[in-house]
């Protein structure tokens, strides 16, 4: 097979980077992007270029945001006593269509994996304890996976917020075990969330 023009290759390696895109699913797509008009891969190239420029992370409870603080966080009717410890921001997303949780959040971005290498200080913690002493919450509600990391994530959560005087609760079972709750249905969910129970440690 011929050598391809170097730039299709450069595409291609970057392109084979996204997650769950291999070296044969980037050459479909950088295939495709070639074939579009040349309209779409300029407004692409724009749009990756806005999303770094002006896409960061929220300063309290690290969702994406385009300024210092999310929506969330700056909106008035949530209710500030309550903060909801998510993993991801696709999980914020979840329970947010929920509708059914009117609360803050905290966002890990990750869990603890002691086997990966992935100890507390790779997650967005720093600010965890002083959200909570300085902002008036009565109820950290952990909502991480209900998968070995998850859990292992939410004990250490439990002890590490244990001398704050503030509740710490785990949304409840009904969500399967391996269950990533990205995936879960919004009535599940929503359950979950009301069926919370205490963690003590
Ligand atoms: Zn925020």
């Amino acid at each position: 097979m011929p050598a391809l023009p170097p730039a299709f290759d450069k595409l291609v390696t970057l392109l084979s980077r996204l997650p769950g895109i291999g070296q044969r699913s980037a050459t479909r797509l950088a295939f495709f992007i070639i074939a579009e008009p040349a309209n779409y891969a300029k407004t692409l190239g724009q749009s990756l270029v806005e999303s770094v420029d002006h896409v960061r992370y929220c300063a309290d409870c690290h969702t994406l945001c385009e300024d210092e603080r999310c929506s969330i966080c700056r909106d008035p009717t949530r209710e500030r006593g309550m903060l909801c410890v998510v993993e991801t921001v696709q999980d914020l997303l979840a329970f947010e269509r929920t509708g059914a949780y009117q609360g803050l959040y905290h966002v890990l971005h990750g869990a603890l994996a002691p086997l990966k290498g992935i100890g507390p200080s790779r997650l967005k913690l720093d600010n965890l304890e002083d959200r909570v002493a300085t902002q008036g919450v009565t109820e950290v509600i952990v909502a991480t996976n209900a998968d070995v990391e998850g859990e292992a994530t939410a004990l250490y959560l439990a002890k590490r917020l244990k001398p704050l005087s503030v509740s710490t609760t785990r949304i409840a079972t009904g969500i399967p075990m391996g269950g990533e709750l990205e995936y879960i249905d919004q009535t599940t969910l929503s359950r979950a969330l009301s069926g919370r129970v205490a963690l003590d440690v």
